[in-house]
């Protein structure tokens, strides 16, 4: 232990930039405390991160491992915005032998702790074996964890394990009522995760794994929000369970005020009037088909409405962006719509008063930054947990789901016009954009929030391995 009581704590998120940021944003807040912070991923990803401020840069060592070469995977993917979905599971197969390095830099450096990410399922075994403690830090919220029920559910014990039969219904072990179920027409996406795969590692069994063999597992989430759940995972996990709120990004640390791509949006926003702008965007991996993609476009056409929408090509894609677009879309749209075809500064955008609501994927990550500015959600989830997010989110009262066809999970340029109108202007989506002003304090506010950090900072700081020994 260093002279002054401070921690070095080992950071290690999967690699996705919905993950990396929360990670960073963790590790920036132990280091405001004083600790150090070794943050260890791929050299791309590295570089792709937001810069740190110079007061707490001293603090934060970026620790850089090359992934192994795997044939399935292109060359230079590090993250999962640089692959199609089908490739995620190369990517795990990849990530799956920093095992080795991490292994010799965590003898070096004897860390107090480490908090890993889901698919570091091998972590566990590592850490007890030089006798480092670990947490297990979930980016989901307690409500898709509780509904995946025990470790022994997602690692396959045949009397616990979730069948496809109830994931559409709420599951045993769930003791209240829920209406967080999968529907349908998700399954098909949900059962490759839970299914076999090249990694011979499930996504099920990662996260089952993790639970299973962490001191502690963390999740991104507040008692304020969802006290039941966090409830229920005391009881399914029998270990310590700590919400550390929900890390609301402060607009100032994200983005640069100067930055010339931001003073254009601005400007563009500024013209508009207070909430009447609706934000459109999926996240960094969600992509969705060519009619999908069709009838978003022409709903948001149809609510007559303005909107800034963030398009993605879907990775390794060379058709021209506006070819993704329905025909004359762009010129019909001009002046009262925006697609943005590049990385956007979400944050700041939500952060402006001409924003009123954000249709998103239900991402984790988004769904935090859009409520922690109070903005009304409209609920387009796509992939993994999001279905279960968004109908966590429509139980709360803060957003309304565009409805989609149950069998084949289409859905029309009506249906999604007729939702944006609601939740941003007509009379019946009052409740929506009260609800989602009242989570702004819960999701945003800066103080109620650091007080969830500040507990799990001192159970880290109690509960702490010696350096340089087992403990
Ligand atoms: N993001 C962004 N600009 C973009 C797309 C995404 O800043 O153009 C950020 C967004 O603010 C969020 C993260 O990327 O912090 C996406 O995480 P989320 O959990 O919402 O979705 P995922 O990408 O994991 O599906």
């Amino acid at each position: 232990m260093d002279s002054s009581g401070a921690l070095h704590v080992v950071m290690f998120p999967w690699l996705a930039m919905g993950h990396l940021i929360p990670f960073l944003e963790l590790s920036k807040r132990l280091a405001q405390k004083g600790h150090r912070v070794s943050f260890v991923s791929t050299p791309r990803n590295i570089k792709r991160l937001p810069q740190i401020s110079p007061d707490l840069s001293p603090l934060i060592n970026f620790v850089s491992l090359p992934l192994p070469h795997i044939d399935t995977l292109p060359e230079n993917a590090e993250a999962s915005i640089d692959i199609p979905a089908q490739k995620s599971q190369s990517l795990k197969m990849a990530y799956d032998g920093l095992e080795a390095p991490l292994t010799t830099f965590l003898q070096n450096s004897v860390p107090n702790w480490i908090i890993f990410d889901f698919a570091a399922y091998w972590l566990p075994e590592v850490a007890a074996k030089l006798g480092v403690p670990c947490v297990y830090l979930s980016l989901s919220n307690a409500a898709s964890l509780g509904f995946m029920g025990p470790p022994s559910s997602l690692l396959g014990n045949e009397e616990t394990v979730l069948t496809i039969e109830d994931i559409t219904v709420s599951p045993k072990w769930v003791p209240f009522p829920s209406c967080v179920v999968f529907r349908p027409h998700e399954l098909v996406k949900i059962m490759e995760g839970i299914g076999e795969n090249e990694s011979g590692v499930s996504d099920a069994q990662r996260i089952g794994l993790a639970i299973q063999g962490s001191d502690v597992v963390a999740l991104r989430t507040s008692v304020d929000f969802e006290p039941e759940w966090i409830n229920l995972l005391h009881d399914l996990y029998k270990k310590t369970v700590i919400p550390i709120g929900l890390l609301p990004p402060l607009v100032q640390d994200v983005e640069n005020e100067g930055d010339a791509k931001w003073v254009e949006i601005k400007e563009w926003l500024d013209k508009h009037e207070r909430e009447s702008i609706v934000y459109v965007a999926l996240g960094s991996e969600a992509i969705l088909s060519r009619e999908e993609l069709n009838e978003l476009a022409l709903g948001l056409e149809k609510s007559k409405l303005p909107f800034f929408w963030v398009l993605r090509k879907p990775p390794g894609s060379t058709v021209d962006e506006s070819a993704m677009l329905p025909k004359g879309f762009e010129d019909r749209t001009r002046g009262r719509g925006i697609v943005y075809m590049s990385w956007a500064p979400q944050v700041r955008i939500l952060a402006h008063p001409s924003v009123g609501g954000f249709l998103t994927h239900c991402g984790w990550n988004s769904v935090i930054e859009g409520l922690g500015f109070g903005r009304a959600l409209v609920l387009l989830p796509v992939m993994n947990e999001q279905g279960l997010n968004a109908r966590l989110l429509e139980g709360k009262k803060v957003g309304l789901e565009i409805p989609r066809n149950e069998r084949d999970g289409s859905f029309t340029s009506d249906s999604v016009a007729e939702s944006v109108r609601v939740v941003m202007v007509e009379k019946e989506g009052e409740p929506f954009r009260t609800k989602a002003k009242e989570m702004k304090e819960v999701f945003g506010d800066r103080n109620l929030n650091d007080r969830y950090v500040d507990g799990f900072f001192r159970y880290l700081e109690e509960h702490r391995s010696p350096d340089g020994t087992s403990s």
